[in-house]
Order: C-alpha cells, then sequence, then structure tokens
C-alpha cells in the first residue's frame, strides 16, 4: 500500500481555510506535532483559546482532507491552544486556577510505570472520596491509554448543554472526561508531548466541569518530559503515588516521587498496589514479593504511606466491569483499605488548602 508523506499531508491541509482569517491553517503556521506512522496520521491545530469553542468545524474538515488522502487510515487532530514561545517547545504557560473556578483541589495519581494499577486506585480513590459527601470528578489524563470510560462504566459520546462547552460524561455519582469518549478506541495514539498539553487543557477549559470539591487526575504512567510538564500546568493541590512491592517498581516510585519534588507538588503519599495475593477459593494471604517494601520505602523518602491493597481478582473484575469495587462492594476489607486512603488523602488535601489560604495575600483595613 502507498505510504502517505508529510509533504501530502501539508499539501491537502493547504486547501483547508481559517475562518476568520481566510488564509490557509498551514501558511498561517497553525499546524503543529504532524506524526504519521504506517497511515496513521496525527497533528493539532492551533488556534486562540478564546476561539476554540468555535473552531469544531475547522478541525473536523482539516481531519476528513487528510482522511481522504490514498494511504490514510486514521487521523486524528486535536485544537490546543499552545503557540510555541520563541521557537521553544509549546506548552510551558501554566495553567491557572481561572479554567476551573468550581474546582476546589486537584489530585493527580501517578505511577512510575504502567500497570501497576494506576486507573484502578484512581477510579476507587474517586469513589471513596464521594463517599464521604465530596463533589467529585475524575480527569482521565492518561492518554495514552484512557480507561475511565471501562472503569466507569460510560459509553457515548458527550454532549454540550450550552453550545459551547462540553458537559461531563457522569456515572456512579462522578463527572469524568476522558480522551477515550473523544476518539475511536482502535485510534493509535501518537501524540506528542505538546499535543498532549493541548488536549489536557481543552479537558480542564471546555468542560463544564461546575463546582467539585476535589478532582483526580489519573496521570499518564511514568516520569518523562510529557508527564514533568503535565505536573507543572495542572494546578496540582497534590499527588499521591501508586506502586507495586517488587523493588523495581519501587524505583519506578522514586523517579515519581522527585518528578513532583521539581516541580513543587506536594506528594500525599505513596500506595503499595497488590500488595498480597488472596486466594479466591480459600482467601489464604500470601505475600509473593517482599510485603511492605513500599512502606519502608515511603518512611526512607519521607512521604506518607496511604495504605496497601492485595492483588485481588475481584478488584480487578469490578473496575474491569465498570463496577469498581468501592460502588459494588462497599462492605468489603479492600472497600475499607481504600476508604482509609481516601481519608489521608483529603486530610492531605484540607492541609495544602488551609496552607494556600494562609499564605494568600491579605487586606487588613485599618
Ligand atoms: P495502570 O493504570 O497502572 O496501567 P490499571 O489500573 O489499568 O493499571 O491496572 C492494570 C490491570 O491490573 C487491570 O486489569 C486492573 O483491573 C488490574 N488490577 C489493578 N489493581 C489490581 C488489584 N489490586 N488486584 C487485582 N487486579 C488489579
Amino acid at each position: 500500500m502507498t505510504q502517505v508523506t508529510e509533504t501530502q499531508i501539508l499539501e491537502a491541509l493547504q486547501g483547508v481555510a481559517d475562518p476568520d482569517r481566510g488564509g490557509s491553517i498551514v501558511d498561517l503556521g497553525m499546524i503543529a506535532g504532524l506524526q504519521v506512522k504506517d497511515g496513521h496520521v496525527a497533528f493539532a491545530i492551533q488556534v486562540d483559546p478564546e476561539r476554540g469553542p468555535h473552531m469544531e468545524p475547522l478541525r473536523k474538515a482539516a481531519e476528513d482532507r487528510v482522511h481522504g488522502l490514498p494511504g490514510v487510515l486514521s487521523v486524528t487532530a486535536v485544537l490546543t491552544a499552545e503557540r510555541p514561545q520563541d521557537g521553544g517547545p509549546a506548552g510551558q504557560v501554566p495553567v491557572d486556577d481561572v479554567l476551573m473556578p468550581g474546582v476546589k483541589s486537584i489530585v493527580a495519581v501517578a505511577s512510575g510505570k504502567g500497570g501497576v494499577g494506576k486507573s484502578t486506585t484512581a477510579v476507587n480513590l474517586a469513589l471513596a472520596l464521594r463517599d464521604k459527601g465530596l463533589k467529585v470528578g475524575l480527569l482521565d489524563a492518561d492518554i495514552y491509554g484512557p480507561s475511565m470510560p471501562r472503569m466507569l462504566g460510560i459509553g457515548g459520546d458527550p454532549t454540550s448543554s450550552d453550545g459551547h462547552r462540553l458537559d461531563p460524561m457522569q456515572n456512579h455519582g462522578i463527572k469524568c472526561m476522558s480522551m477515550g469518549f473523544l476518539v475511536e478506541e482502535e485510534t493509535p495514539v501518537i501524540w506528542r508531548g505538546p499535543m498532549v498539553m493541548g488536549a489536557l487543557e481543552q479537558f480542564m477549559r471546555d468542560v463544564d466541569w461546575g463546582d467539585l470539591d476535589v478532582m483526580v487526575v489519573d496521570m499518564p504512567p511514568g516520569t518523562g518530559d510529557a508527564q514533568l510538564t503535565m505536573a507543572q500546568r495542572v494546578p496540582l493541590t497534590g499527588a499521591v503515588i501508586v506502586s507495586t512491592p517488587q523493588d523495581i517498581a519501587l524505583a519506578d516510585a522514586r523517579k515519581g516521587l522527585n518528578m513532583f519534588r521539581k516541580t513543587d507538588v506536594p506528594v500525599l503519599g505513596l500506595i503499595e498496589n497488590m500488595s498480597y495475593f488472596v486466594c479466591p477459593h480459600c482467601g489464604e494471604r500470601t505475600e509473593i514479593f517482599s510485603h511492605g517494601g513500599a512502606k519502608a520505602e515511603a518512611d526512607l523518602l519521607g512521604m506518607a504511606f496511604l495504605g496497601e491493597v492485595p492483588l485481588d481478582v475481584a478488584i480487578r473484575e469490578t473496575s474491569d466491569g465498570g463496577h469498581p469495587i468501592v460502588d459494588s462492594d462497599p462492605e468489603s476489607p479492600h472497600t475499607r483499605a481504600y476508604r482509609q486512603i481516601a481519608d489521608q488523602v483529603w486530610d492531605g488535601v484540607e492541609q495544602q488548602l488551609a496552607r494556600k489560604q494562609a499564605q494568600a495575600p491579605r487586606i487588613v483595613l485599618q
């Protein structure tokens, strides 16, 4: 099959005009981060933030234009507010709290590597926070492998009540937005760092989150540049790190801690997932990996240890089936573990909010 080239794609995009300014989106320098891999194409269209909400037809037109080229299997175009500054990488401007004025706090759930149960922890933590009577949102920023549509059991496309911003999707009393709702499941996600940032900013700016006590952010796994920039761009109140007990994973957890320290984001603590194995037949507890490593490591690093969650098929089946255990089995010991973790996370958040308040400038009338 013929392989489509970057030049062909840019030629095709030449024919797409900016509706406000008239010129081609290529000539106006609006295309960024073009990626072509085995017929799969991804790029960003840079627009001014105020114009963002009205640019969907332009995005679609660009996507359709490229889709029409021979050899193109899929196209993903995203709108981004980014503008590279002085030729440097896009995405260095910090997002300010004004983007989501009704959101009181934001907690990132991070991990040093994939597959440690970060998303499972994020969703159960969000549900346990909900059970504390808090208004909770879940932002699935794991753009490489969005799992929240499946874990929260939400399907379909987001709609817009006001015609400008997307309404978050909702289930189990939690508001959620995920790239999984916006791109086809088969679409290979070959985002570059700046495009990820643009998408994330859109999730904050163009989604009508309303009032939330806490937004839980399921971060992409790992501690690379994209994760670091994301941690810098989201006004995080704090972060929790999920790790499995293996030493290697703990070394990764340490990288996670260092990443947040670099960005001055308070680390609220470490959670040990798949801490020990519970036999589904006899209930016997087996410590497969030297259990307790995470607690010792947390102590060593001066981090709080938030708790441990066992490796249990019930946890996998419930979250992979759209009914995470905190929701489907509220009395189980695993749910109790998540609740204890949520209590500590919320204590940490309240401390950070109080600190921020104390630091805020005060007006004294004399
Ligand atoms: P990550 O977000 O770190 O990539 P996931 O949360 O997607 O990891 O988990 C990976 C897989 O492991 C999923 O199938 C999930 O259901 C399963 N899993 C996660 N935590 C547990 C656990 N404590 N017990 C059993 N299975 C788990």
